[in-house]
């Protein structure tokens, strides 16, 4: 018997990110070449014309999975009833723009996205939010959206991890899928905390094969950190085919059994987590899934002084924003 379709809602549909990812989730390769999917796809009222262009070419693939495509600018007719929100679309900083005011621009958006989704979506949908700073937005589009569990609520630090990956293999010299259990602590931001210490290669701790401690606590940690920066440096844009990659292992994290004994890093809510991080952030930590949507966090990893000390300054700097936002957040 062949599924029912799920309903996948793409926001800033007409940017760079989503051009790179609608054509990949229409293939099936986010949630399944069985699974049938209808995309809703919301930009600016300005970018009509090219959410056009891209619903044209997405009619051009021929997707046999891809039953519909609803395109539109107003989120309280694109949310209804769907089961999956990838928030993407905000506003990039301008020149000369205090992250405060990124902060407070971008609210917005998600305080209305927020009501949106407590309004017309199903209330079992589960929503990841990339567009920056993506805890934060999500923080306030979950506050926003009292009808859904906050445990539908997810910020994108797979990018971080990935990027993490590659780079451990890399000095390891070991083939990508060799290092498993690599964590992202904290903030989508400069201080995020790229985690060496819980790692794997081949099941084993990677501090037993990689011992170069200088190189891990500032080559690798300040790589991982600056990443973002460097491909804008390089490419002129900000990183957009990799971070639809990302989107597309976030959600597969989600939605198939994390293989045993590993897990994966997702930007979740802190409330009630076991490491002593304080009470309603979004914050990126280990997570495991069984594969139906849901997610736990997994408990008892290692650390040290160093990440620790590295911890505590994510966790001043997510503070520190929810501070900015605090208007939003609040009834
Ligand atoms: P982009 O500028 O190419 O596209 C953004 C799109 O969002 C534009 O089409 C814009 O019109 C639209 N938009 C703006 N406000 C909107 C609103 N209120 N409703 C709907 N659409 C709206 O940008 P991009 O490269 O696709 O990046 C999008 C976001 O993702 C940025 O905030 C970027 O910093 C972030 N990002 C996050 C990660 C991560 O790992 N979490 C990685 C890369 C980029």
């Amino acid at each position: 018997m062949s599924k029912q379709p799920k309903r996948v809602v793409v926001t800033g549909g007409a940017g760079q990110i989503a051009y790179s990812l609608l054509f990949r989730i229409a293939s099936g390769d986010m949630l399944g070449h069985d699974q049938p999917v209808i995309l809703h796809i919301l930009d600016l009222p300005s970018m009509e014309n090219v959410l056009e262009g891209v619903k044209m070419e997405l009619e051009d693939g021929a997707f046999p999975l891809l039953k519909q495509i609803i395109i539109g600018s107003d989120p309280y007719k694109i949310f209804e009833e769907i089961d999956l929100a990838l928030l993407i679309g905000s506003k990039p900083r301008g020149p000369g723009m205090e992250r405060s005011e990124l902060l407070s621009e971008n609210g917005k958006i998600f305080i209305t996205q927020g009501h949106a989704l407590n309004e017309v979506a199903k209330k079992e949908a589960k929503v990841l939010v990339i567009g920056n700073p993506c805890n934060t937005n999500c923080l306030i589009a979950m506050h926003n959206a009292p009808r859904l569990s906050r445990k539908n609520f997810h910020a994108m630090t797979r990018l971080d991890q990935n990027r993490a990956t590659f780079q451990l293999a890399k000095k390891a010299d070991v083939d990508i899928s060799d290092v498993t259990n690599v964590t992202i602590w904290g903030n989508h931001s400069a201080t995020q905390v790229p985690d060496y210490l819980n790692a794997k290669i081949k099941d084993r701790p990677l501090t037993n094969i990689l011992q170069d401690k200088a190189w891990l606590e500032k080559d690798f940690m300040e790589l991982i950190q600056k990443r973002g920066a460097a491909i804008i440096n390089a490419r002129g844009k900000s990183s957009a085919a990799s971070a639809a990659n990302a989107i597309i292992d976030a959600v597969r994290s989600l939605y198939y059994p994390t293989p045993s004994q590993q897990w994966f890093s997702s930007a979740v809510y802190s409330d009630g987590n076991p490491y002593g991080i304080p009470n309603d952030l979004i914050f990126s930590f280990p997570c495991r899934s069984k594969g139906d949507g849901s997610y736990e966090i997994v408990h008892d990893l290692l650390s040290d002084d160093f990440l620790q000390s590295k911890i505590d300054l994510t966790v001043k700097e997510l503070i520190e924003e929810r501070s900015i936002v605090e208007a939003d957040i609040t009834h």
